[in-house]
């Protein structure tokens, strides 16, 4: 096998809370992790030379160790002892820096297809454990199917599929940094936190009124200040016929929920025509 193609999902949080800030500087967090259609694609080949070589069509991104492709394909490389290279070709379509985890999951989507191109036979478990050393996200974006995450992130217990529908996803034309947001949260006196146990039952229940109406994101107490935009694209989506919207990680992608998928595409004219957004997808859950 000379040559692999995958795509990575990107995700968005139906819920996200953070429960407190832990002496090592992260904050332990319970989220519902949602995977969505909207993906990066990537294709994988064995070259000669020992490097790790990345192409992508976004000038913006780093194409050097800094990416998170890279960082995956070298611990990929090391564990299996390859004396052979990787090219990389990415076609970026999740928006950057967008709380959507799209360098987790390209990094994700390299652990596994490296370790089918290169026959790794690395077992799930070995995976999730080399995904944590990249990043909180990289374990759920390996998982690829709806989970409850706890800890940092990487204590996972998957949960069935939510039930269908239709979702559009926004980004307005600013990059806001994880880091910024985690920063500036008062974890401590947050003044509410979303019901995330009841969002579960929700989703085994299979009961969409149940799951949407308990949408909450505590990190948009940070964002949406900072950024009063993320509120009038949540209220924009409302009007033009969400069930409930949200913002998704640290912002700034917005998602709603719709009945079904034409309900979304027909919002996703109004949403064009307001200017608020630079991104805008029409979307639906994806569970592998
Ligand atoms: P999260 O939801 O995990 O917080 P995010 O959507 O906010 O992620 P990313 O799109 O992953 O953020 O990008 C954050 C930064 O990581 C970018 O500024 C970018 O330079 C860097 N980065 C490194 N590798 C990648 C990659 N493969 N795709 C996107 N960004 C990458």
């Amino acid at each position: 096998m000379q040559e692999i193609k995958r795509r990575a999902y990107g995700k968005i949080n139906l819920g996200l809370d953070v429960l407190r800030k832990r002496p090592d500087g992260y904050h332990d967090v319970k989220m519902i992790m949602q995977m969505v259609s909207v993906y990066d694609e990537l294709t994988f080949r064995k070259i000669l030379d020992k490097e790790i070589r990345i192409v992508t069509n976004k000038e913006e991104l780093p194409f050097n160790e800094d990416n998170l492709i890279y960082k995956a394909a070298k611990l990929m490389m090391e564990r299996l002892n390859s004396e052979e290279g990787i090219s990389v070709v990415l076609k970026k379509n999740i928006p950057i820096a967008a709380g959507m985890a799209g360098g987790s999951t390209d990094a994700a989507a390299t652990l596994l297809g490296l370790n089918e191109l290169l026959e790794g036979n690395i077992p799930m478990e070995e995976l999730l454990s080399m995904g944590v050393k990249i990043g909180a996200d990289v374990p759920y974006c390996i998982l690829q199917k709806t989970a409850l995450s706890e800890g940092i992130g990487e204590v996972l217990t998957p949960l069935p599929a939510p039930p269908a529908c239709g979702l559009l996803i926004g980004k307005p034309d600013i990059h806001v940094s994880t880091k910024y947001v985690y920063e500036n949260l008062q974890a401590d006196t947050l003044k509410s936190h979303p019901d995330i146990d009841g969002m579960r039952q929700a989703i085994e229940e299979q009961d969409l009124e149940g799951i949407t109406s308990r949408m909450e994101n505590v990190l948009e107490t940070v964002t949406i200040q900072k950024y009063p935009v993320i509120g009038e694209i949540k209220e924009a989506m409302l009007k033009a016929g969400a069930i409930n919207a949200h913002m998704s990680g640290s912002g700034p992608t917005v998602f709603g929920v719709f009945a079904s998928r034409e309900r979304a595409e027909k919002a996703k004219e109004e949403l064009a025509k307001s200017g608020l957004v630079k991104e805008l997808f029409v979307a639906e859950f994806v569970n592998l």
